[in-house]
């Protein structure tokens, strides 16, 4: 129980993923549209743009929660990092900024980027900080750019080579495929809420208290004004990290030493 992650990535998987790296003919054994490597080159430069938009207006850095930001991403990293094979080998860093018009997100080799703005405004109890972070991590862990890209590809005219970038060019000015693929997006984010919470609660973060981030969100959802909406309404995010607090509390009260106990061997030195 220790590991989060069902389904995607198996046991069997994570032998087969290490096995490549040692030179075996084998590969991931997902259908999933390119390769990590693509996505992650592809995507690498966001975190860097945003962090050079925000040097340039002398908002690049944290000011007001440092100490916080540095103690709960290195418990989130300790739990995430042992989610996968992959997750172990990610190079997760996080990025401060201070721009109003940043939340929180994440790119597929595991940099994450949160802006103060919205930690004074949404963020302020460690369990929510954990929480966005975390569910911003679960998106890495869970490869979903990967997925939605995959999704999209499926989506476009099958005989026309395509590289991330072009897919990013297409979703630009394409809204119709923006619209069709926002199941899968939603889908995406239910994961990530999951997987956050559970994460979460193994760093030390109490479940109860992390619902709170999206009780709130709840109480300001605007989302149903929006043509095409990335996120689910927060009442069904809700009820979904609702049902899975009993899971969330026994991870919590079971701390991190139980769930490390319980992890596969094999996944290299911590
Ligand atoms: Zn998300």
């Amino acid at each position: 129980m220790g590991r989060l992650v069902r389904g995607v990535l198996c046991w069997l998987s994570a032998l087969l993923v290490g096995a490549a790296h040692a030179g075996a003919l084998t590969y991931e054994p997902v259908a999933l549209g390119w390769s990590h490597d693509e996505v992650d080159q592809a995507t690498r430069g966001t975190a860097s743009a945003l962090a050079q938009r925000a040097e340039q207006t002398q908002r690049l850095g944290c000011q007001r929660h440092c100490d916080r930001l540095d103690a709960v991403f290195a418990r989130l990293v300790a739990v995430a990092r042992w989610q996968s094979a992959r997750s172990m080998g990610l190079r997760w860093s996080l990025t401060v900024v201070r721009l109003d018009d940043v939340e929180a997100m994440s790119l597929p080799g595991g940099q994450i980027v949160i802006s103060e703005a919205f930690i004074d405004r949404r963020a302020q109890t460690d369990e929510a900080l954990a929480f966005v972070l975390a569910h911003e991590m679960a998106h890495s862990v869970l490869e979903h750019e990967r997925q939605a890209l995959t999704f999209a590809r499926m989506l476009l005219p099958r005989h026309v080579p395509r590289t991330v970038r072009d897919m990013y060019t297409e979703m630009d000015y394409n809204i119709g495929l923006l619209k069709a693929m926002e199941p899968v997006v939603q889908q995406g984010e239910l994961e990530a809420d999951e997987l956050g919470l559970l994460m979460a609660s193994v760093a030390g973060y109490a479940p109860d208290a992390q619902l709170r981030f999206i009780e709130r969100e709840a109480e300001f959802d605007t989302l149903a004004a929006r043509l095409v909406s990335t996120h689910p309404p927060a009442q069904v995010r809700l009820e979904q990290l609702k049902a899975r607090l009993p899971w969330a509390r026994r991870l919590f009260d079971d701390g991190p030493a139980a769930a490390e106990a319980s992890w596969p061997q094999g996944f290299g030195a911590r």
